[in-house]
Protein backbone atom coordinates (compact mmCIF):
# COMPACT_ATOMS: atom_id res chain seq x y z
CA UNK A 1 0.00 0.00 0.00
CA UNK A 2 2.76 2.45 1.19
CA UNK A 3 4.63 1.72 -2.38
CA UNK A 4 1.29 2.20 -4.28
CA UNK A 5 1.36 5.62 -2.57
CA UNK A 6 4.66 6.58 -3.27
CA UNK A 7 5.02 6.00 -6.46
CA UNK A 8 1.61 7.89 -7.19
CA UNK A 9 2.79 10.92 -5.03
CA UNK A 10 6.32 11.12 -6.56
CA UNK A 11 4.17 11.55 -10.12
CA UNK A 12 1.63 13.77 -8.67
CA UNK A 13 4.46 16.24 -7.22
CA UNK A 14 6.45 15.91 -10.48
CA UNK A 15 3.78 16.81 -12.80
CA UNK A 16 2.65 19.75 -10.45
CA UNK A 17 5.97 21.05 -11.04
CA UNK A 18 6.43 20.94 -14.23
CA UNK A 19 3.10 23.46 -14.54
CA UNK A 20 4.24 25.56 -12.46
CA UNK A 21 7.75 25.79 -13.76
CA UNK A 22 6.52 25.46 -17.64
CA UNK A 23 4.40 28.83 -16.70
CA UNK A 24 7.39 30.99 -15.52
CA UNK A 25 8.53 34.10 -17.38
CA UNK A 26 11.20 35.82 -16.63
CA UNK A 27 11.61 39.72 -16.99
CA UNK A 28 14.63 39.40 -18.98
CA UNK A 29 17.02 36.93 -20.28
CA UNK A 30 17.75 34.89 -17.11
CA UNK A 31 16.56 32.11 -16.03
CA UNK A 32 18.44 29.39 -15.57
CA UNK A 33 18.17 25.18 -16.56
CA UNK A 34 20.75 22.65 -15.82
CA UNK A 35 20.59 18.96 -16.65
CA UNK A 36 22.95 17.12 -14.96
CA UNK A 37 23.14 13.03 -16.19
CA UNK A 38 24.08 10.41 -13.35
CA UNK A 39 27.88 10.37 -15.14
CA UNK A 40 28.54 13.84 -14.82
CA UNK A 41 31.41 15.01 -12.15
CA UNK A 42 29.67 17.54 -10.11
CA UNK A 43 33.08 19.02 -9.93
CA UNK A 44 32.57 19.77 -13.67
CA UNK A 45 29.79 20.87 -13.26
CA UNK A 46 31.00 23.47 -10.81
CA UNK A 47 33.20 24.40 -13.15
CA UNK A 48 31.04 25.43 -15.90
CA UNK A 49 28.73 27.46 -13.20
CA UNK A 50 31.90 29.44 -12.58
CA UNK A 51 32.91 30.07 -15.62
CA UNK A 52 29.05 30.94 -16.49
CA UNK A 53 28.98 33.24 -13.71
CA UNK A 54 32.33 35.16 -14.77
CA UNK A 55 30.61 35.76 -18.39
CA UNK A 56 27.88 36.95 -16.71
CA UNK A 57 29.06 40.42 -15.72
CA UNK A 58 29.21 41.33 -19.56
CA UNK A 59 25.47 41.20 -19.18
CA UNK A 60 24.42 45.10 -19.79
CA UNK A 61 21.28 45.38 -18.21
CA UNK A 62 22.14 45.66 -14.19
CA UNK A 63 19.44 43.74 -13.11
CA UNK A 64 19.68 41.03 -14.93
CA UNK A 65 23.08 40.39 -14.08
CA UNK A 66 22.29 40.18 -10.88
CA UNK A 67 19.63 37.79 -11.07
CA UNK A 68 21.66 35.61 -12.98
CA UNK A 69 24.77 35.88 -10.79
CA UNK A 70 22.37 35.08 -7.99
CA UNK A 71 20.62 32.20 -9.17
CA UNK A 72 23.92 30.46 -10.59
CA UNK A 73 25.12 30.99 -7.04
CA UNK A 74 22.03 29.45 -6.06
CA UNK A 75 22.12 26.42 -8.07
CA UNK A 76 26.33 26.07 -6.92
CA UNK A 77 25.25 25.76 -3.50
CA UNK A 78 22.60 23.43 -3.75
CA UNK A 79 24.66 21.35 -6.18
CA UNK A 80 27.51 21.30 -3.05
CA UNK A 81 25.43 19.29 -1.31
CA UNK A 82 25.44 16.16 -3.35
CA UNK A 83 28.88 14.00 -3.76
CA UNK A 84 26.80 12.31 -7.35
CA UNK A 85 24.45 12.68 -9.14
CA UNK A 86 21.42 10.97 -8.52
CA UNK A 87 20.50 7.44 -10.53
CA UNK A 88 18.67 9.59 -13.22
CA UNK A 89 20.36 12.50 -12.90
CA UNK A 90 19.12 15.77 -11.62
CA UNK A 91 17.39 19.13 -13.05
CA UNK A 92 17.39 22.34 -11.03
CA UNK A 93 15.51 25.77 -12.48
CA UNK A 94 16.56 28.80 -10.94
CA UNK A 95 15.87 32.31 -11.64
CA UNK A 96 13.78 35.76 -10.82
CA UNK A 97 9.71 35.41 -11.56
CA UNK A 98 7.26 38.11 -11.67
CA UNK A 99 5.10 37.85 -8.53
CA UNK A 100 1.91 39.88 -7.64
CA UNK A 101 2.28 43.87 -8.44
CA UNK A 102 6.29 45.21 -9.59
CA UNK A 103 7.42 42.46 -7.51
CA UNK A 104 9.93 39.49 -8.70
CA UNK A 105 10.49 36.56 -6.41
CA UNK A 106 13.69 33.51 -6.85
CA UNK A 107 12.30 30.07 -7.74
CA UNK A 108 14.40 27.05 -7.19
CA UNK A 109 13.06 23.74 -8.47
CA UNK A 110 15.29 20.42 -7.95
CA UNK A 111 13.80 17.89 -9.84
CA UNK A 112 14.62 13.78 -10.05
CA UNK A 113 13.45 13.08 -13.22
CA UNK A 114 11.24 9.81 -13.42
CA UNK A 115 13.77 8.52 -16.26
CA UNK A 116 17.33 9.33 -17.19
CA UNK A 117 18.88 12.44 -18.43
CA UNK A 118 20.66 11.85 -22.06
CA UNK A 119 23.29 15.03 -22.01
CA UNK A 120 24.27 17.85 -19.78
CA UNK A 121 22.81 20.99 -20.56
CA UNK A 122 22.60 24.69 -19.38
CA UNK A 123 20.48 26.70 -20.38
CA UNK A 124 20.13 30.69 -19.88
CA UNK A 125 16.42 32.16 -21.23
CA UNK A 126 13.51 33.97 -20.43
CA UNK A 127 11.91 30.99 -19.71
CA UNK A 128 13.06 27.51 -18.12
CA UNK A 129 14.11 24.95 -20.51
CA UNK A 130 11.84 21.79 -20.03
CA UNK A 131 11.32 20.15 -22.91
CA UNK A 132 13.69 16.99 -22.38
CA UNK A 133 11.29 16.42 -19.50
CA UNK A 134 8.02 16.81 -20.74
CA UNK A 135 8.13 13.62 -22.68
CA UNK A 136 8.40 12.03 -19.25
CA UNK A 137 5.13 13.61 -18.13
CA UNK A 138 3.46 10.99 -20.46
CA UNK A 139 2.37 8.02 -18.84
CA UNK A 140 4.36 5.29 -19.37
CA UNK A 141 1.26 2.75 -18.78
CA UNK A 142 -0.12 0.79 -22.22
CA UNK A 143 -2.45 -1.42 -23.56
CA UNK A 144 -1.63 -4.24 -25.53
CA UNK A 145 -3.39 -4.86 -28.96
CA UNK A 146 -3.78 -7.94 -31.13
CA UNK A 147 -5.75 -8.60 -34.29
CA UNK A 148 -6.43 -12.00 -35.48
CA UNK A 149 -7.83 -14.45 -37.97
CA UNK A 150 -7.02 -17.59 -39.12
CA UNK A 151 -4.36 -15.74 -42.06
CA UNK A 152 -2.59 -13.16 -40.47
CA UNK A 153 -2.47 -11.58 -36.90
CA UNK A 154 -0.46 -8.46 -35.72
CA UNK A 155 0.74 -7.87 -32.10
CA UNK A 156 0.73 -3.95 -30.84
CA UNK A 157 0.77 -1.68 -28.47
CA UNK A 158 -0.97 1.85 -28.08
CA UNK A 159 0.54 4.31 -25.28
CA UNK A 160 -0.90 7.46 -25.29
CA UNK A 161 -2.13 8.04 -28.39
CA UNK A 162 0.60 6.04 -30.45
CA UNK A 163 0.54 2.87 -31.98
CA UNK A 164 3.70 1.08 -32.36
CA UNK A 165 3.04 -2.78 -34.39
CA UNK A 166 5.22 -5.22 -32.21
CA UNK A 167 4.73 -8.51 -34.62
CA UNK A 168 3.05 -9.27 -37.82
CA UNK A 169 2.33 -13.19 -38.57
CA UNK A 170 1.22 -15.22 -41.56
CA UNK A 171 -0.21 -18.41 -41.39
CA UNK A 172 0.31 -21.09 -43.11
CA UNK A 173 -3.08 -22.42 -42.60
CA UNK A 174 -4.40 -23.40 -45.68
CA UNK A 175 -8.04 -22.08 -46.80
CA UNK A 176 -10.66 -24.36 -46.42
CA UNK A 177 -12.32 -23.95 -49.30
CA UNK A 178 -9.14 -25.10 -51.65
CA UNK A 179 -8.80 -29.26 -50.94
CA UNK A 180 -7.66 -30.63 -53.90
CA UNK A 181 -7.56 -34.44 -54.46
CA UNK A 182 -6.66 -34.84 -50.34
CA UNK A 183 -9.50 -36.81 -48.63
CA UNK A 184 -11.74 -34.05 -46.86
CA UNK A 185 -11.43 -35.76 -43.52
CA UNK A 186 -7.70 -35.81 -43.35
CA UNK A 187 -7.30 -32.26 -44.60
CA UNK A 188 -10.02 -30.68 -42.00
CA UNK A 189 -7.65 -32.39 -39.34
CA UNK A 190 -4.58 -30.73 -40.98
CA UNK A 191 -6.13 -27.46 -40.97
CA UNK A 192 -6.53 -27.84 -37.63
CA UNK A 193 -3.47 -29.22 -36.23
CA UNK A 194 -1.95 -25.65 -39.12
CA UNK A 195 -4.39 -23.49 -36.87
CA UNK A 196 -3.92 -24.96 -33.54
CA UNK A 197 -0.20 -24.41 -33.56
CA UNK A 198 -0.37 -20.88 -35.55
CA UNK A 199 -2.69 -19.77 -32.20
CA UNK A 200 0.53 -21.00 -30.21
CA UNK A 201 2.62 -19.24 -31.89
CA UNK A 202 0.96 -15.66 -31.63
CA UNK A 203 0.38 -16.71 -27.94
CA UNK A 204 3.97 -17.31 -27.22
CA UNK A 205 5.17 -14.19 -28.94
CA UNK A 206 2.23 -12.29 -26.89
CA UNK A 207 3.76 -13.60 -23.52
CA UNK A 208 7.41 -12.43 -24.68
CA UNK A 209 6.43 -9.13 -25.95
CA UNK A 210 3.97 -8.62 -22.84
CA UNK A 211 4.70 -10.41 -19.70
CA UNK A 212 7.35 -8.61 -19.10
CA UNK A 213 5.55 -5.21 -18.44
CA UNK A 214 2.71 -6.37 -17.15
CA UNK A 215 3.23 -3.67 -14.34
CA UNK A 216 1.75 -1.02 -16.94
CA UNK A 217 -0.39 -3.21 -18.85
CA UNK A 218 -3.71 -1.79 -18.61
CA UNK A 219 -5.52 -4.44 -20.87
CA UNK A 220 -5.07 -6.15 -23.99
CA UNK A 221 -7.89 -5.11 -26.58
CA UNK A 222 -8.37 -7.62 -29.38
CA UNK A 223 -10.03 -7.44 -32.70
CA UNK A 224 -10.31 -9.03 -36.35
CA UNK A 225 -12.76 -9.93 -38.85
CA UNK A 226 -14.95 -13.08 -37.39
CA UNK A 227 -15.03 -15.29 -34.97
CA UNK A 228 -11.54 -16.53 -35.20
CA UNK A 229 -10.84 -14.13 -32.19
CA UNK A 230 -13.37 -15.53 -30.05
CA UNK A 231 -12.20 -18.79 -30.32
CA UNK A 232 -8.79 -17.35 -29.59
CA UNK A 233 -9.51 -16.01 -26.52
CA UNK A 234 -12.49 -18.72 -25.60
CA UNK A 235 -9.72 -21.40 -25.76
CA UNK A 236 -7.30 -19.85 -23.28
CA UNK A 237 -4.40 -19.88 -25.88
CA UNK A 238 -2.59 -16.82 -23.93
CA UNK A 239 -1.00 -16.86 -20.72
CA UNK A 240 -2.88 -17.09 -18.04
CA UNK A 241 -1.57 -13.73 -16.51
CA UNK A 242 -2.70 -12.12 -20.03
CA UNK A 243 -6.00 -13.75 -20.77
CA UNK A 244 -6.91 -11.93 -17.19
CA UNK A 245 -6.33 -8.60 -18.71
CA UNK A 246 -8.49 -9.37 -21.60
CA UNK A 247 -10.94 -6.42 -22.14
CA UNK A 248 -14.44 -7.16 -22.65
CA UNK A 249 -16.02 -7.09 -25.91
CA UNK A 250 -14.18 -8.06 -28.87
CA UNK A 251 -13.82 -6.19 -31.26
CA UNK A 252 -14.96 -6.52 -35.20
CA UNK A 253 -12.32 -5.01 -37.42
CA UNK A 254 -11.81 -5.34 -41.71
CA UNK A 255 -8.45 -6.42 -41.38
CA UNK A 256 -5.52 -7.88 -39.50
CA UNK A 257 -2.43 -6.13 -40.47
CA UNK A 258 -1.60 -2.27 -39.06
CA UNK A 259 -4.76 -0.93 -40.47
CA UNK A 260 -6.46 -3.30 -37.99
CA UNK A 261 -4.37 -2.62 -34.75
CA UNK A 262 -5.47 1.54 -35.84
CA UNK A 263 -9.33 0.18 -36.55
CA UNK A 264 -9.44 -1.54 -32.97
CA UNK A 265 -8.54 1.39 -31.42
CA UNK A 266 -10.77 3.80 -32.39
CA UNK A 267 -13.35 0.49 -31.78
CA UNK A 268 -12.19 0.41 -27.83
CA UNK A 269 -11.84 4.04 -27.41
CA UNK A 270 -15.23 4.52 -25.32
CA UNK A 271 -14.49 1.34 -23.35
CA UNK A 272 -10.87 2.35 -22.48
CA UNK A 273 -11.98 5.79 -21.28
CA UNK A 274 -14.41 4.23 -19.11
CA UNK A 275 -11.22 1.77 -17.75
CA UNK A 276 -9.39 4.76 -16.36
CA UNK A 277 -11.94 5.96 -14.53
CA UNK A 278 -13.39 3.06 -13.40
CA UNK A 279 -11.38 2.55 -10.30
CA UNK A 280 -11.87 6.45 -9.48
CA UNK A 281 -15.58 6.22 -9.99
CA UNK A 282 -16.17 2.78 -7.91
CA UNK A 283 -14.16 4.71 -4.53
CA UNK A 284 -16.36 7.80 -5.17
CA UNK A 285 -19.63 5.77 -5.57
CA UNK A 286 -18.71 3.85 -2.67
CA UNK A 287 -18.35 7.35 -0.83
CA UNK A 288 -22.16 8.04 -2.05
CA UNK A 289 -23.38 4.99 -0.97
CA UNK A 290 -21.82 5.10 2.58
CA UNK A 291 -22.87 9.10 2.98
CA UNK A 292 -26.63 7.87 1.88
CA UNK A 293 -27.02 5.87 5.01
CA UNK A 294 -29.00 6.70 7.97
CA UNK A 295 -25.81 7.37 9.86
CA UNK A 296 -23.77 9.00 7.33
CA UNK A 297 -21.87 5.27 7.12
CA UNK A 298 -18.19 4.71 6.65
CA UNK A 299 -17.24 8.11 5.33
CA UNK A 300 -16.10 11.10 6.23
CA UNK A 301 -15.58 14.51 3.97
CA UNK A 302 -14.25 18.22 3.95
CA UNK A 303 -11.00 18.65 5.29
CA UNK A 304 -11.95 19.16 9.08
CA UNK A 305 -13.84 16.23 9.59
CA UNK A 306 -11.38 14.09 7.04
CA UNK A 307 -8.24 15.58 9.36
CA UNK A 308 -10.05 13.73 12.37
CA UNK A 309 -11.14 10.43 11.39
CA UNK A 310 -7.27 10.34 10.03
CA UNK A 311 -6.18 11.54 13.71
CA UNK A 312 -7.79 8.83 14.72
CA UNK A 313 -6.61 5.86 12.50
CA UNK A 314 -9.89 5.57 10.96
CA UNK A 315 -9.21 6.64 7.79
CA UNK A 316 -9.13 3.03 5.29
CA UNK A 317 -8.89 5.30 1.91
CA UNK A 318 -8.47 9.17 1.35
CA UNK A 319 -10.05 10.45 -1.35
CA UNK A 320 -8.47 13.58 -3.12
CA UNK A 321 -9.34 15.30 -5.93
CA UNK A 322 -6.35 16.72 -8.40
CA UNK A 323 -8.10 19.59 -9.19
CA UNK A 324 -7.10 20.76 -5.34
CA UNK A 325 -4.78 23.63 -5.41
CA UNK A 326 -3.91 24.68 -1.90
CA UNK A 327 -1.33 25.04 0.54
CA UNK A 328 -1.33 23.74 4.38
CA UNK A 329 0.84 26.56 6.11
CA UNK A 330 1.84 26.57 9.90
CA UNK A 331 2.42 30.26 10.71
CA UNK A 332 3.45 32.12 13.84
CA UNK A 333 2.28 35.63 14.92
CA UNK A 334 5.12 38.13 17.00
CA UNK A 335 3.62 36.67 20.36
CA UNK A 336 4.66 33.14 19.19
CA UNK A 337 1.18 31.73 18.85
CA UNK A 338 1.18 28.72 16.01
CA UNK A 339 -1.37 27.87 14.16
CA UNK A 340 -1.65 25.21 10.89
CA UNK A 341 -4.41 26.55 7.74
CA UNK A 342 -5.68 25.46 4.31
CA UNK A 343 -4.81 28.66 1.98
CA UNK A 344 -5.23 29.14 -1.63
CA UNK A 345 -2.17 31.37 -1.46
CA UNK A 346 0.63 30.41 0.88
CA UNK A 347 1.75 34.19 0.23
CA UNK A 348 -1.33 36.18 1.52
CA UNK A 349 -0.44 37.90 4.90
CA UNK A 350 -2.64 35.22 7.62
CA UNK A 351 -3.96 37.27 10.54
CA UNK A 352 -3.64 35.23 13.79
CA UNK A 353 -7.15 34.19 15.33
CA UNK A 354 -5.75 34.48 19.03
CA UNK A 355 -4.28 37.98 18.79
CA UNK A 356 -4.94 39.55 15.50
CA UNK A 357 -2.01 40.33 14.81
CA UNK A 358 -0.24 39.50 11.38
CA UNK A 359 1.35 36.14 11.17
CA UNK A 360 3.86 34.64 9.25
CA UNK A 361 4.13 31.47 7.22
CA UNK A 362 7.18 29.31 8.88
CA UNK A 363 6.38 26.36 6.46
CA UNK A 364 4.41 25.68 3.28
CA UNK A 365 3.08 22.56 1.89
CA UNK A 366 1.13 21.72 -0.93
CA UNK A 367 -2.34 20.20 0.84
CA UNK A 368 -1.89 17.26 -1.64
CA UNK A 369 1.32 16.63 -0.26
CA UNK A 370 0.34 17.29 3.07
CA UNK A 371 -2.77 14.31 2.65
CA UNK A 372 0.17 12.17 1.04
CA UNK A 373 2.01 12.26 4.20
CA UNK A 374 -1.38 11.78 6.59
CA UNK A 375 -2.04 8.79 4.48
CA UNK A 376 1.93 7.43 5.28
CA UNK A 377 1.35 7.77 8.76
CA UNK A 378 -1.58 6.25 9.10
CA UNK A 379 -1.11 3.48 6.54
CA UNK A 380 -3.75 4.36 4.21
CA UNK A 381 -4.08 4.51 0.50
CA UNK A 382 -4.48 7.84 -1.15
CA UNK A 383 -6.81 7.66 -4.41
CA UNK A 384 -6.13 10.85 -6.25
CA UNK A 385 -8.98 11.56 -8.49
CA UNK A 386 -9.07 13.12 -11.34
CA UNK A 387 -11.68 16.12 -12.69
CA UNK A 388 -12.42 14.56 -15.94
CA UNK A 389 -15.96 12.51 -14.68
CA UNK A 390 -18.77 13.68 -12.84
CA UNK A 391 -17.76 11.78 -10.09
CA UNK A 392 -14.81 13.59 -9.97
CA UNK A 393 -16.29 17.27 -10.51
CA UNK A 394 -18.57 16.53 -7.49
CA UNK A 395 -16.09 15.30 -5.37
CA UNK A 396 -14.34 19.10 -6.02
CA UNK A 397 -17.72 20.70 -5.96
CA UNK A 398 -19.73 19.22 -3.26
CA UNK A 399 -17.20 18.10 -0.87
CA UNK A 400 -14.16 20.22 -1.82
CA UNK A 401 -12.16 17.77 -3.32
CA UNK A 402 -11.73 16.00 0.40
CA UNK A 403 -13.46 12.46 0.99
CA UNK A 404 -12.43 9.51 3.38
CA UNK A 405 -13.94 5.76 3.71
CA UNK A 406 -13.04 4.56 7.02
CA UNK A 407 -12.30 1.63 8.96
CA UNK A 408 -14.88 2.10 11.49
CA UNK A 409 -16.88 4.55 12.43
CA UNK A 410 -15.95 7.75 14.32
CA UNK A 411 -18.32 9.94 16.55
ZN1 LIG B 1 -1.14 35.51 17.97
Amino acid sequence: MGDNNSVDRARYDFKKSMQEIMNFKGRGTELISVYVPHTKLISDVMAYLRDEQSQASNIKSKATMKNVTSAIDSIMSRLKTYKAPPENGIVIFCGEVPRAGDQTKMVQYVINPPEPIGAFLYRCDSSFFTEPLESMLLDKKYYGLIVIDRKEATLGMLSGSKITVLKHFDSLVPSKHHQGGQSSVRFERLIEIAAHEFFKKVADNATTVFLDSIMDLQGIIVGGPGATKDFFIKENYLHHELQKKVVSPLFDTGYTDESGLKEVVDAAQGTMQDMQLTVEKEYIQRLFREIRKQDGGLSAYGETEVRNAANMGAVEVFLISEGLKKSHVTFQCPNGHIHEKTVDDPDVPIQCPDCGQNAKPTSSEDLVDNFFELADTYNARLQLISVDSEEGDMLLKAFGGIAALLRYKVA
